[in-house]
C-alpha cells in the first residue's frame, strides 16, 4: 500500500497520533495499546503493524521444519482452559519412554528437521533423570537437532523433582541437550486470570522469576500470549507492556507468538471460538506493542493456514513449521478441518500465494539452504510422499 493510502486509511480510523509514532519509530504506550484493541478499523490496525514488519524483516515470511512431541499428558495443574491432560470423559492418560520418544523421531528420520518441540503436563511421578534422558535420547537420534522443551511450569517440576537450585538445573539440563525454553505456561500475566483459570500452576512473578533465570543460564526462550478466554483487553495490552519490560532487562526472547483459545474440550466450553478480526487484530497489535521482538509469530495451527495467510500482511512474519504430532489443541478426527501437519511444499505455497518470500529457517532465524530444496518443490512423487506421511491422525498443554 502506498504511503498516501496508508495515511488516508489511518486517518479515516482516527490513529494519526498512532501512525506518526510508527513512523519516528516511537514506542508504543498501553494506552496506545487500548486505541489500537478498541478501533473498529481493522485494515488500518494491520496497515500500521505491516509497516513495522517490512521494517524489521522485509519481504520475509520464516518457517521450520520441526517436529512436536508432547512426552506425558498426566497433569495435576486441572487448568480449566486445557483440553489435552487426561481426566474422567477426556483423554486417556499416556507418558512416552524415552524409546517412544526416540521411535517417534525415527518416523520422520527422512525428513531433515531442525527443531524438535516438547513440552508436556505435569506428571508428578516423572524423576529428574526422566528428563535429562529424554533430552539425551533425542540428541542420540538426532544429534544436530535444536530442542525446544520445558515450559517454565515444566522447569518448577523439574527443579522440584531434582532438589537443586535453579542454576545447576539449566546446566544440567543444557548439558544434555537443551537449546531453549519455548513460551507457554503463564498464559497471560494477569493475577486475576490466574487464580480463575490456572490457580495450581505459577503465579505471574514466579514465570518470570524462572524467565529471568534461563537468561542467566544463557538459555533462549520463546513467548506467547493465551487471548480469548476470560481476560480482557486492559489485561492483553498488561501482558504485552510486562513482555516488553522483560524483553528490554533480558534480550532473551526469539519470538512472540499471540495465540487463540479454542474452547472445545475444556471446562470453558460455552465461551465463542476464535475469529478471523480477533487472530489478525492480537497478532497486529502485538507487533506494533512489542518493539524489541524481532519476530512475531501467525501459529497457522490455531489460526487456520488461511487466517496465516493473511497474518504475513498484519504484521506476522513467521506461520511456524511442519509440526509433526502437535497433541495439545485438537484431538483426533473432531476437527476434520483443522491440519495438524503441512508439508514443507504446503507451507511455501501458503507464503508465495500471499505475496511473501519464503525462507526456511533454523530455531535462531538463519536461513537453511538446502541444495535439493527446489527439486523437492517440485517432485509430484517427493511431495505426495510428504503428504501421505503427514497425513497420519494426530490430536493444550501449558
Ligand atoms: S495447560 Fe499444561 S499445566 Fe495446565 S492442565 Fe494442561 S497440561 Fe496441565
Amino acid at each position: 500500500m502506498s504511503r498516501r493510502l496508508t495515511e488516508k486509511l489511518v486517518e479515516t480510523a482516527g490513529l494519526t497520533r498512532i501512525y506518526d509514532k510508527v513512523m519516528d519509530g516511537r514506542r508504543l504506550d498501553a494506552n496506545d495499546g487500548l486505541a489500537l484493541y478498541e478501533n473498529p478499523n481493522l485494515n488500518a490496525v494491520g496497515a500500521l503493524a505491516n509497516i513495522v514488519r517490512e521494517r524489521m524483516n522485509g519481504d520475509k515470511t520464516y518457517y521450520v521444519r520441526n517436529q512436536h512431541i508432547n512426552y506425558t499428558n498426566v497433569c495435576n495443574k486441572g487448568c480449566k482452559f486445557c483440553a489435552f491432560y487426561a481426566q474422567k470423559g477426556g483423554p486417556d492418560p499416556y507418558t512416552m519412554s524415552i524409546a517412544d520418544v526416540q521411535n517417534r523421531l525415527r518416523a520422520h528420520l527422512d525428513v531433515p528437521i531442525k527443531e524438535v518441540h516438547m513440552v508436556a503436563g505435569i506428571n508428578p511421578k516423572l524423576p529428574y533423570q526422566y528428563y535429562l534422558d529424554l533430552l539425551r535420547g533425542v540428541k542420540a537420534i538426532r544429534p544436530d537437532v535444536h530442542i525446544k522443551a520445558f515450559t517454565c511450569v515444566e522447569i518448577a517440576e523439574i527443579q522440584r523433582q531434582a532438589n537443586k537450585p535453579l542454576p545447576e538445573v539449566f546446566a544440567e539440563l543444557k548439558e544434555a541437550g537443551l537449546d531453549s525454553l519455548p513460551g507457554g505456561g503463564i498464559e497471560i500475566l494477569s493475577e486475576r486470570v490466574h487464580m480463575e483459570l490456572f490457580g495450581r500452576k505459577l503465579s505471574g512473578d514466579q514465570w518470570i522469576d524462572i524467565s529471568k533465570a534461563a537468561a542467566e543460564a544463557g538459555l533462549p526462550q520463546y513467548a506467547t500470549m493465551l487471548y480469548g478466554h476470560i481476560e480482557t483487553i486492559p489485561e492483553r495490552v498488561e501482558h504485552l507492556v510486562k513482555m516488553r519490560a522483560l524483553q528490554d532487562e533480558t534480550s532473551h526472547f526469539v519470538t512472540f507468538t499471540p495465540l487463540s483459545f479454542h474452547p472445545e474440550g475444556t471446562q470453558l466450553a460455552g465461551l465463542p471460538h476464535p475469529t478471523g478480526d480477533g487472530d489478525l487484530r492480537n497478532i497486529a497489535i502485538s507487533r506494533l506493542m512489542l518493539d524489541n521482538f524481532q519476530h512475531v509469530k501467525t501459529f497457522w495451527i490455531m489460526n487456520t493456514p488461511q487466517v496465516s495467510q493473511l497474518a504475513q500482511w498484519y504484521g506476522a512474519d513467521d506461520l511456524d513449521g511442519t509440526i509433526h504430532e502437535y497433541e495439545i489443541t485438537y484431538k483426533d478426527g473432531e476437527q476434520g478441518n483443522k491440519q495438524q501437519v503441512l508439508t514443507r511444499p504446503q507451507l511455501v505455497n501458503l507464503i508465495v500465494e500471499a505475496g511473501r518470500t519464503p525462507v526456511e529457517r533454523d530455531s535462531f532465524y538463519n536461513q537453511v539452504v538446502r541444495p535439493d530444496a527446489e527439486d523437492e518443490l517440485n517432485d509430484p512423487v517427493r511431495h505426495d510422499e510428504a503428504a501421505r506421511k503427514a497425513a497420519v491422525p494426530l490430536a493444550m498443554a501449558n
